[in-house]
């Protein structure tokens, strides 16, 4: 990997949180390194008198981060927490905010904790592709022993927050040496730290390539992917099965299709059963994922096991929180299903299981995939759970979730109908020339055609499906082409009139 640190521009970035936020971007800017909140960043710095942990803020994505986006706390108590025997999360958390010196503070990360622990000025966790797919494996830690050694030694797998803050801290104390730049997390990720950001961030690439260059050593870098999309698929059948994951969700959700070469070589892999269903590289997937894809067309079975692997391992606290529908789907014709409330999940679904599909090629590349024991997964997405509701909860968004599709007559008749559905959240299909410059919006799919069967196609690649059809009344070839589509919506569906 290659350093994206650039002089001129770190210079627009003032002072030591200013190169710190700089670094934490160029993590964020690289999809092998970190997706969708995951990852954090730290800088211990003297302030007035007193030394301050600025960690980043839990939820904040690394790709965007900003100063703001940092939670200062003092960092002598912090570390003091790690001494009492009895801490757990909750309390954890309940401890750092009464440490934050800044009223009005964003919340800090679950891995507050690892950042004070470890002794030095910048310290950087990311969940690096590379790395998971050389330690998540029957023999990654053995494997990692030989690869880092002494650079970064193997932190055991142990549940974000205290528990993996102490193991940290242990295996640097026993294991840590002056060449020591880094931590391998095992079923995690990896962990960089330095006198600088700037060197932190340039030892954290320098962990990801050695883990580059063994992959590649033995072979296991390049992806297989020759299997090129079928040009027939069977839409309704797709729209089908969002309709019937919507209903074991108990809400509707937004398919988003992913077809390209690798996915479609994953999805027809003889020893899929396998490889799919250990859990994700990272616990931090299954909170959009799911600990596990579906992989037949049978949304109620998988609902019934998932019913089951939540109960063993949280009881009923799950319950309020969790529904047990698949939010990714594995199928030979299809490819990679992705499920979420809005476009925009189901898009981070999409994107985190690509990443798992190349950690899992990877790993049985070069040895057997494993990861993080079953009982972690359900943790960490109960810990994590919560935003699906928070977006459902919005009373301005009662559509969420749902797909709209305008016929060119009813764009014309009611030019700004378009932008309010969008805005009350619902997904639109509609002429590309009604979009204007809302066809880049996520939620919207833009079509060139007059007619109605490519539009059924279009909606369900775009978005899984149909549920509201605007028409002009006179439009029936429309009404007649969507009747099949609708009758697979995800919720009551309907004809609205635009007269
Ligand atoms: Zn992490």
């Amino acid at each position: 990997m290659k350093s994206l640190w650039n002089e001129h521009e770190a210079a627009g970035f003032s002072g030591e949180l200013g190169q710190r936020v700089y670094a934490s971007r160029l993590l964020g800017r690289d999809a092998c390194l970190v997706l969708h909140g995951g990852g954090n960043t730290s800088l211990k710095t003297a302030d007035s008198g007193e030394d301050i942990l600025y960690v980043k803020a839990s939820g904040a994505d690394l790709a965007s981060v900003g100063p703001e986006h940092f939670a200062p706390l003092r960092l002598a108590p912090a570390r003091g927490l790690l001494d009492e025997p009895d801490l757990d999360n909750r309390e954890m958390k309940r401890r750092l905010d009464a440490l934050l010196v800044k009223p009005g503070a964003p919340k800090p990360s679950i891995e507050t904790l690892l950042h004070a622990a470890l002794p030095f000025p910048c310290v950087d966790h990311t969940h690096a592709d590379a790395i998971l797919a050389l330690v998540n494996s029957e023999h990654g830690a053995s494997i990692a022993n030989t690869v880092f050694g002494e650079r970064a030694p193997l932190v055991p797998y142990r549940h974000s927050g205290v528990e993996l803050a102490r193991a940290c801290l242990a295996v640097f104390r026993a294991r840590g040496t002056p060449r020591t730049i880094g931590l391998i997390l095992q079923f995690h990720g990896v962990v960089s730290f330095g006198a600088s950001a700037r060197d932190s961030y340039e030892n954290m690439l320098r962990l990801v390539t050695l883990a580059e260059d063994y992959l590649a050593s033995r072979g296991a870098w390049e992806l297989p992917g020759a299997f090129a999309p079928d040009p027939g698929v069977d839409t309704l059948g797709l729209a089908q099965l969002r309709q019937q994951v919507s209903r074991v969700a108990g809400k509707p959700l937004i398919a988003r299709i992913l077809r390209d070469p690798a996915t479609l070589a994953f999805a027809r892999r003889s020893d899929l059963v396998e490889i799919s269903q250990q859990g994700p590289g990272t616990p931090q997937h299954a909170v959009f994922c799911r600990r596990v894809p579906m992989l037949d067309r049978n949304p109620s079975a998988f609902a019934a096991r998932y019913r089951n692997y939540l109960q063993r391992h949280l009881g009923e606290d799950w319950k309020p929180f969790i529904d047990p529908a698949p939010r990714v789907v594995l199928d030979p014709e299809w490819g990679l299903v992705a499920f979420g409330v809005s476009p925009g999940y189901a898009d981070i679904a999409a994107e985190l299981y690509r990443h798992d599909i190349e950690i899992i090629c990877r790993a049985s590349a070069h040895d057997r995939y494993a990861s993080a024991p079953e009982a972690f997964m359900a943790q960490a997405e109960l810990e994590y759970a919560g935003f699906e509701q928070s977006a459902r909860s919005d009373p301005a968004t009662p559509l969420l979730g749902q797909v709209a599709v305008l016929t060119p007559g009813a764009a014309a008749r009611d030019s700004g109908l378009a932008s309010r559905l969008l805005d009350q959240g619902a997904a639109v299909v509609a002429p590309r020339s009604a979009l204007g410059a809302l066809a880049s919006d996520p939620a919207a799919h833009g079509y060139e055609t007059a007619d109605p069967a490519a539009v059924t196609v279009e909606a369900t690649f775009a978005f899984g499906g149909s549920d509201i059809l605007y028409a002009n009344p006179g439009e029936t070839n429309w009404r007649r082409g969507f009747g099949q589509l609708l009758e697979r919506s995800a919720v009551a569906s309907r004809i609205e009139a635009v007269a």
